[in-house]
């Protein structure tokens, strides 16, 4: 088909429209069928963990291994097992990305700006890997802690000019009606004149979504009860809780999510699944210079991929497991540091050790909250209560707290949140874990690929040719 006809056959998928799918594709292929010596995964696991780079996972590795004696099943199986490729992440426009522009690519196999979701930078739209799975008859899940249409799942469905047109993404996950959608996001599903709604207008998403046979969950009880059929879960009205605050009786985690996305996507499924399970929580936390959330939840996102690991010993010839981040956010790493800024001689010098992790393992909320409840003018007495009643180890150095009292940046690179930011710093100063910055940066981040055409993972490529490499797993092509 002509790239002009494809691109109006898919321009308004997001605007409710419906279209037909006729995008040219073969569809000859039987999932499992050999073809050019690969076969077709009949389940496909793509794990995201977004913003997280090769420092993020060595630094929770490390923790884990020190600080609880256990492994990392993203290392220790999945790598050690399979297959290991190195990814360039910038976008077409910027040297670093953001997740539309990374997942765009990831998802489609196309450089993409900042900012568009589903859309090629040359204007084109290409079809997305998932898409290509639905033409398969797979099932599909989209599971994040972000809100459900956040830019990295809606990449995978979505194309549209902005990933803030929310309303397009959730009205296109309505008509292409994945089978599981599990995450935070609930104000864009509730009509005008609900509280807490951030619609402009007064539909009920979440009534148009039960009439098209969607069970609709609200809690991690409800979310373990269901057993079957279509399931939009919504566990709170913006972005999932971190790990470390997360109420862990009511809300699940991304390891409880992919539980029950696994149950769901496999009973009576001869066709087989595509479940996109991301935490956004890693990326979120690295805004905020919060190391210990990164390792958090780096922790639950890694036992969720072990449930993938498991599912994989039982159906290994049928299974594909992709763990990938789209960027790295931070730029994360230990260091070696001057105690204070007097002298840099050798008698103050300080490197990292485990002594530091025993330091961030007293860390017992996340930045994010600890921002909140000093919120946007705080008083020097709330500041002292804040590290008396969090930070009991640690003491704020007066540049800190003043930046903290005046709401002003710590650097120039640390911008998105002048409190958190200044607590990080502090963290830093006590652990010689320093972040180079609050945004994402250009480092390349690592893939890990294990099952059913893993092997074409390896190596050192492009986010684009990445989602070429998914789309011919899935085509059942030998692409690499
Ligand atoms: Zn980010």
């Amino acid at each position: 088909m002509q790239k002009s006809l494809r691109m109006i056959l898919l321009t308004g998928f997001c605007n409710g429209a419906i279209v037909l799918l006729v995008l040219g594709y073969p569809r000859s292929l039987a999932i499992g069928q050999a073809v050019t010596g690969s076969a077709i995964p009949k389940y496909v696991f793509m794990f995201l963990s977004d913003g997280a780079g090769m420092t993020h996972l060595e630094i929770a590795r490390q923790y884990r291994k020190h600080i609880y004696n256990e492994g990392m099943v993203i290392v220790d199986k999945i790598m050690k097992e399979g297959s290991v490729g190195v990814m360039t992440t910038h976008a077409a426009n910027s040297l670093s990305t953001d997740s539309a522009a990374a997942a765009t690519a990831m998802a489609s196999g196309c450089k993409a700006n900042i900012g568009a979701l589903g859309m090629c930078a040359d204007g084109t739209v290409a079809v997305s890997a998932m898409e290509l799975a639905r033409r398969r008859g797979m099932k599909l899940g989209l599971i994040t802690n972000s809100t459900v249409y956040d830019a990295s799942p809606a990449a995978f469905v979505c194309h549209v000019a902005h990933r803030k047109d929310y309303l397009g993404i959730v009205n296109r996950y309505l008509e292409m009606a994945p089978d599981v959608i599990l995450g935070g996001g609930s104000e864009q599903f509730m009509p005008k004149g609900q509280e807490g709604s951030r619609r402009n207008d007064e539909t009920d998403m979440i009534a148009a979504f039960e009439k098209k046979n969607y069970r609709h969950v609200g809690n991690k009880e409800e979310l373990a009860r269901v057993s079957k059929g279509k399931v939009l879960g919504l566990f709170s009205r913006f972005d999932m809780s971190m790990e470390l605050d997360r109420d862990k009786q009511s809300e699940p985690s991304v390891y409880d999510m992919a539980s029950a996305a696994i149950r769901l996507l496999h009973e009576q499924n001869p066709r087989g699944f595509f479940a996109f399970i991301e935490s956004e929580n890693i990326d979120s936390a690295s805004h905020l210079s919060d190391i210990a959330s990164v390792i958090h939840d780096y922790r639950e996102f890694d036992r969720a991929v072990g449930l993938a690991y498991e599912f994989y010993k039982k159906f290994p010839r049928e299974t594909l497991i992709l763990v990938a981040s789209d960027h790295d956010t931070g730029g994360l790493g230990f260091t070696r540091a001057l105690r204070d800024l007097t002298s840099t001689e050798n008698d103050n010098l300080v490197t990292g050790t485990v002594a530091d992790f025993k330091k961030i393992q007293t860390i017992g909320i996340s930045l994010q909250k600890a921002s909140s409840i000093l919120g946007r003018s705080p008083t020097a007495e709330a500041v002292d209560n804040l590290m008396r009643d969090y930070f009991p180890g640690f003491t704020l150095a007066p540049e800190y707290k003043e930046a903290i009292l005046k709401r002003q940046p710590v650097s120039r690179t640390v911008l998105l949140d002048p409190t958190a930011n200044a607590l990080g710093m502090m963290i830093a100063n006590h652990t010689q874990v320093y972040w180079q910055t609050s945004e994402h940066t250009n480092q390349p981040v690592l893939v890990a690929a294990l099952g059913v055409g893993a092997e074409t993972f390896k190596g050192y490529y492009d986010n684009a040719d990445f989602g070429k490499k998914l789309k011919a797993v899935i085509e059942g092509k030998n692409h690499r």
